[in-house]
């Protein structure tokens, strides 16, 4: 049943296009889908010791239906693991806040008395605004990777470090 396909590539062409799954495209990182980063922190280029962010990335819009998401674990050194994970505990913190003074609001019924009719149409209303505002920037804070557009095939991220680009071959597709 082996017979040999005279117009198959290559064996060890290949191999190394298929164990190749990530490359640089310009300050790019391109990935193939499903595909793992080598263990080296994407901000600094440091060996790590397999420590990494597990992000979901998303890309698209549900409106348009060109709508995206891939897991991704990106690998950190322990420095930048700290600094994004104290952007993503303050994110939490915010939020369980807020949802510690909403539940506040209704359970303490001296707190909503202390609330005229404007305190419900205009400070809730701008309390609101600015805590997803605030959320919004503090996610933006914990993402190491942007992600640029995200493929049936590959993942275009934007934000690593250009060391880390320069230790990558360029992507050979479009
Ligand atoms: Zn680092």
């Amino acid at each position: 049943m082996n017979a040999i396909n005279p117009y198959a590539p290559p064996k060890a062409e290949l191999d190394l296009f298929l164990e190749r799954q990530y490359w640089r495209d310009g300050k790019t990182l391109v990935l193939r889908r499903n595909s793992a980063l080598p263990p080296r922190c994407v901000k600094c280029n440091a060996v790590t010791d397999g420590e990494a962010a597990v992000r979901k990335l998303h890309w698209g819009s549900l409106l348009t239906l060109h709508y995206r998401k891939v897991k991704l674990d990106i690998p950190l050194c322990a420095t930048h693991s700290r600094r994004y994970r104290r952007a993503r505990s303050a994110r939490l913190t915010l939020r369980w806040l807020s949802l510690a003074l909403v539940a506040a609001f209704f359970i303490a019924p001296q707190l909503s008395r202390a609330f005229t009719l404007s305190g419900y149409f205009v400070l809730i209303p701008i309390a609101l605004l600015l805590g997803a505002l605030a959320q919004r920037i503090l996610s933006a804070l914990e993402q190491p990777l942007k992600p640029l557009r995200i493929d049936a095939d590959f993942t275009r991220l934007r934000g690593a470090d250009k060391t880390f680009l320069d230790s990558l071959l360029d992507f050979p597709g479009r």
